[in-house]
């Protein structure tokens, strides 16, 4: 037997691992399984590129067991055993004792007397093998390579050195048994090995086998003995790995199913495979309904992350951006270490690429299905549809939230229209609109049949003039923060030309100067002796009275100053529990052609003027569907006006 140091800097390795990594140690099981993994990767590229290895009969596996000793059930062991590529005295020596990897390297160097930086720094590199000694007093290693008849074993406590000296095994392949320390005993036992598994290793390619005892009992019950079984607890399939010709859609569903924890198939899905300075694959499905969760602010995400078929994490709500949370599935990088930390995940250059990439790919699917289904494809027509009806809404939050992604948006969001049935995009919209028309006139606050009920848009009708009806809360809080819409249309030189439309609300004071009709100097000087009665008559309940030019069959209308919030917006801040808003006063618009108005020229009773004011006001606010402030005072000169 010989004994050997262990390289300074792999004291120092595994110290650290030990303490920064002890919370979450379980992962040792993993590192594991993925070198076992990684070995019979090798072995298996040998058997059919290298003749020498062409005679080797290779039927890859993992093996997993645990014991107790019976004398003393305190020590167990847990093995881990593959039939991969194997080890030899030299390799044993080079990969166990020295620090021969460039990422463990480059790590030892960043590292600082910071044992708090330290600890930080560590998710960026792998910690493999020596993390078994966070479990481990004791770990033997038994290893043959293939194409050798000598077998070796390596020893050590994790301390200082270790010892190599010569040993039997069957066949090529490696061995690893863990004496467990006291921390190490819950995993000598048949469930927590199958999560632990089935948590990080389930897709890995190689059968993994857990060898277990189960009790027998007789028929009444009397535990007789018990009985060796082996099972296999991975599934293997990491589908997403896979050639998309090799795939049937079933195939998908079927994985959508368990990943996705739902009982339908998914609306669609998306499978790429990136290979060039950054390998990685991605497959995404969109569900057919939103996930029930997707307002809560704790939502769950529904994007895996991979690295190299390894689960590292289903809890990062950095993976996609929020606006994509309904979006399930996998991403798969075949560049990150697998020990990368959350810190680390939400800095990391490489996945901040593959997460630009994938969020471009899923606009462009998007876009696509909305082409195809404007074309006229009957079953690209449901799909859209389907989608739109269910993600809408965060797509219109992406708007507001992705400034680099809003132009691909702004072709997805959807709204109903006063001239379309069904969904209008603002494409659609600038394409039916006139010659001349300079802006995309838009309504918000409140349900649709009341926004298609309010007098505001009486005029735009007359005039043939399309207005989006925006019935979504958000779009209240979304919209007003877009202020235009750009589109790129190729131009018949190749190049592509820009046009801006900017977006109008139809409630804003300034939104009616389209509306063609010159303002009439008389009729302003005949209005004015009115709107000075009504104003008298509201003194603070409004900013202004005007002469609408939007009116043609209600007698008044409430529009919002254009730099003031909307009345619905002011309402959904104060519910919110926003208390320091400023108390925001409408603008009264009056139609001077309506008899309720042309009768107040005649009127100097101030009781009466004060009446039919007062019924004006209140009737605007409730076709906007606002609150009344005081219902009673409004019935109570409704019924008056009526009596006479
Ligand atoms: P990593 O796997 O990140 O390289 P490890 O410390 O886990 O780091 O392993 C170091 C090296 O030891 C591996 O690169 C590999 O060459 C060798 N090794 C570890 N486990 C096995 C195994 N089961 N079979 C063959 N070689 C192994």
């Amino acid at each position: 037997m010989a004994q050997h140091q262990f390289q300074t800097e792999v004291s120092r390795l595994l110290h650290l691992i030990i303490h920064s990594l002890y919370s979450n140690r379980e992962i040792f099981l993993r590192e594991l399984v993925s070198n076992a993994s990684d070995a019979l990767d090798k072995l298996k590229y040998l058997t059919v590129a290298d003749d020498a290895y062409k005679t080797i009969s290779f039927d890859p596996r993992i093996d997993i067991s645990f014991h107790k000793e019976t004398d003393n059930p305190q020590v167990s062991t847990l093995t881990i055993s593959d039939n991969g590529i194997g080890m030899n005295e030299a390799d044993l020596i080079e990969s166990l004792g020295t620090i021969a990897r460039s990422g463990t390297r480059a790590f030892l160097e960043k590292l600082t007397t910071d044992a708090k930086k330290d600890s930080n720094l560590i998710g960026q590199f792998g910690v493999g093998f020596y993390s078994a000694f966070m479990v481990a007093d004791r770990i033997e290693v038994i290893s043959r390579k293939a194409g050798e008849d000598a077998a070796w074993k390596w020893t050590s406590d994790g301390k200082d050195s270790f010892d190599i000296e010569s040993a039997q095994r069957d066949a090529q392949g490696t061995t690893v048994i863990l004496y467990l320390n006291e921390d190490g005993q819950e995993y000598a036992n048949r469930w927590s090995v199958e999560n632990i598994i089935k948590r990080y290793s389930n897709h890995v390619a190689f059968p993994i086998y857990l060898t277990y005892d189960e009790k027998e009992y007789d028929d009444k019950g009397k535990e007789k003995g018990s009985k060796t079984k082996t099972d296999r607890i991975n599934s293997g399939t990491a589908l997403w790995r896979r050639a998309k010709s090799e795939l049937k859609e079933e195939d998908y569903h079927e994985f959508y199913k368990q990943l996705g924890h739902d009982t339908e198939p998914p609306l669609f899905y998306i499978h790429t495979k990136a290979e060039g300075t950054l390998e990685y694959s991605t497959l995404f499905y969109i569900p057919q309904k939103a996930p029930f969760d997707m307002y809560n602010m704790d939502y769950k995400p529904g994007v895996k992350l991979y690295v190299k078929r390894v689960f590292i994490t289903d809890d990062d709500k950095e993976l996609m951006p929020t606006w994509l949370r309904f979006v399930r599935g996998v991403i798969d990088s075949e560049d990150l270490p697998l020990n990368v930390s959350r810190e680390i995940l939400q800095q990391n250059k490489i996945l901040l690429n593959i997460k630009n990439a994938s969020v471009k790919k899923l606009l462009g699917e998007f876009k696509t299905l909305a082409d195809i289904a404007a074309s006229g494809s009957e079953d690209a027509k449901k799909k859209w549809e389907t989608f739109i009806g269910q993600f809408n809404r965060p797509l219109k939050e992406g708007l507001y939230q992705d400034f680099a992604n809003r132009e691909a948006l702004q072709e997805l969001v959807r709204f109903k229209s006063t001239q379309a049935e069904g969904w209008t995009s603002f494409a659609d919209y600038v394409s039916r609109m006139k010659e001349d028309q300079k802006y995309i006139y838009y309504i918000t606050g409140g349900d649709e049949k009341t926004l298609r009920a309010s007098p505001l848009l009486e005029a735009y009708t007359a005039k043939g003039i399309e207005v989006l009806i925006m019935d979504d809360e958000i779009d209240d809080i979304i919209i007003p923060t877009l202020y235009s819409y750009r589109k790129e249309t190729p131009g018949a030189d190749g190049k592509s030309e820009a046009r801006t439309w900017d977006l109008k609300a139809v409630n804003r004071s300034g939104a009616d100067e389209e509306l063609g009709e010159k303002k009439d100097k008389q009729a302003e000087k005949e209005i004015k002796p009115v709107i000075e009665k009504i104003k008298k008559a509201l003194g603070d309940r409004v900013k202004d009275v005007k002469l609408s030019r939007r009116l043609h069959d209600s007698p008044s209308c409430i529009v919002a100053d254009e730099n003031d919030p909307s009345i619905q917006m002011a309402q959904m801040l104060k519910a919110m529990g926003q208390t320091e808003m400023p108390d925001i006063k409408p603008i009264l618009e009056i139609n001077g052609d309506h008899p309720i108005v042309v009768h107040l020229k005649n009127t100097e009773d101030e009781d009466r003027i004060a009446d039919v004011a007062g019924v004006l006001f209140d009737q605007a606010l409730l076709v906007e569907g606002a609150k009344l402030k005081d219902p009673a005072d409004f019935v109570k000169r409704l019924n008056r006006l009526l009596a006479k």
